[in-house]
């Protein structure tokens, strides 16, 4: 057995920048990876995806994306080859709750990432569904591809594959897209989305897959956490559908264990990874509250994206929160009108009276970089008021926020 400070297994973003502070600490760090460094967001997940946003063609994305892919992984490579890192390239199983493989340590973070959830059925072995790691190793472009599921991952395809000339046909479940997404924000994104080509077939529960008419199908019906049979050795709770249990410090019901990243279930974003293995690098050396927790924002890279921090109205109603709604829209702002980019809306929540901005959901060019301002502005604890004292570039995308404040 060889004694260490710090087991990590898993080295996505959780477990790659857990790694990098940890060893920059001065702690002496073993990290897993059974797969590629760089996890689900680097090899099949945001880093490929973006690709494909950001390519003219199929056929181009097919050429960069293994390129990017390939630059960024070496700079993960360059970050675990610290002195203080050992990379051990195998699959971690636990003996118990301190040792892992052949190594012991009083600590272990756990980021073993998530999975895709399939759809119960019967005909699942269909040869046409792939799931969306499949998807991104076809060579060939569809003709008609029919997306299962209207969430962020489904999107993000339906508007990429349309765009590069397949036919796209969405099945969705429920009743509107994107349901962490304010719901009058996902209709408009939907509706733009249709303008361009893409069919939904929202309130429809796909049973069978034989009567779908299509050549690829994809599953996009949700990841649930990667769990593995051999943690019932280290015996802290988990559940396989919410992940591994945790508290506020990403700990496990056991002491010295933690639980970083999608494999927590808490947000399946890689920033929010990135955040969790920071505040348990902290929590570590006893440094309390160094990285006050700050809002989460999140982006769905549609064309038009959309992007959403804080709650939305919809849950602000429901949870009888008094709160106060403003609303800009792309079309009257000039720099979003010489991009020819006029369709977009951004809802701007505060408390009453232009109090404490509370979240903004928007669609449309840039919102993720419009809602990263909400996000910073929430954690300063900015008021619309105070919005309304700050000077916006003109002409920017940034000043639709001004507006709705203003309004
Ligand atoms: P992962 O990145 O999944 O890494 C876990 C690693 O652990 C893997 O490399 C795995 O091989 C390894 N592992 C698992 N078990 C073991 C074991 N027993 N031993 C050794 N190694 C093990 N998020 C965003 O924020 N923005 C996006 O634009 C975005 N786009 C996405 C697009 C797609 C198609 C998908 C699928 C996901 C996307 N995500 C996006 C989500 C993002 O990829 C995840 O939230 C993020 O990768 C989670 O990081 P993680 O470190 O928890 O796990």
């Amino acid at each position: 057995m060889t004694q260490t400070d710090l087991i990590i297994v898993g080295a996505g973003p959780g477990g790659y920048r857990a790694a990098e502070l940890a060893a920059k600490a001065g702690m002496k760090v073993v990290i897993f990876e059974c797969g590629e460094v760089g996890g689900t967001c680097l090899n099949v997940g945001c880093i490929p995806t973006k690709t494909y946003v950001h390519s003219a063609s199929f056929e181009e994305a097919r050429e960069r994306m293994p390129q990017v892919v390939a630059q960024l992984r070496s700079g993960v490579e360059t970050i675990l080859s610290h002195p203080n890192i050992t990379l051990v390239r195998e699959e971690a199983c636990f003996i118990d709750a301190h040792t892992v493989n052949s190594f012991t340590a009083p600590h272990i973070i756990i980021a073993t990432g998530s999975e895709t959830k399939w759809l119960p059925i019967n005909d699942i072995d269909d040869p046409r569904v792939v799931d969306s790691t499949g998807l991104l190793a076809l060579d060939t472009l569809p003709r008609r591809l029919c997306i299962i599921g209207a969430g962020v991952i489904g999107m993000e395809f339906a508007s990429v594959f349309n765009r590069f000339g397949s036919e796209v046909t969405v099945i969705e479940y429920l009743k509107e897209c994107l349901p962490a997404l304010d719901g009058d924000i996902a209709k408009r994104l939907r509706k733009t989305l249709e303008k361009r080509g893409i069919t939904f077939k929202m309130k429809t529960a796909v049973q069978s897959l034989a009567s779908i008419e299509a050549d690829v199908i994809l599953m996009a019906t949700g990841r649930k956490p990667r769990l593995q049979p051999d943690f019932a050795n280290a015996g802290f709770e988990y559940d396989e559908r919410t992940g591994i249990k945790v508290d506020e410090h990403f700990e496990t019901t056991v002491k010295g264990i933690y639980a970083i990243g999608d494999v927590n279930g808490l947000q399946m974003l890689a920033h929010a990874a990135e955040a969790q293995a920071k505040a348990v690098v902290e929590h570590l050396q006893s440094l309390p509250q160094k990285s006050e927790a700050g809002p989460v924002p999140a982006a769905i890279f549609t064309s038009p994206e959309a992007a959403c921090v804080g709650p939305s109205e919809d849950q602000l109603k429901a949870e009888g929160r008094p709160y106060e709604c403003r609303k800009a829209f792309h079309r009257a702002n000039g720099k979003a009108l010489a991009m020819n980019e006029t369709e977009g809306m951004l809802k701007l929540l505060s408390e009453p009276n232009a109090g404490r901005i509370i979240g903004c959901h928007a669609f449309g060019a840039h919102s993720a970089d419009l809602v990263q301002e909400v996000s910073v502005l929430m954690f300063m604890g900015a008021t619309v008021s105070q919005l309304r004292q700050m000077v916006h570039i003109h002409p920017t995308l940034s000043e639709i926020l001004l507006t709705a404040a203003e309004s």
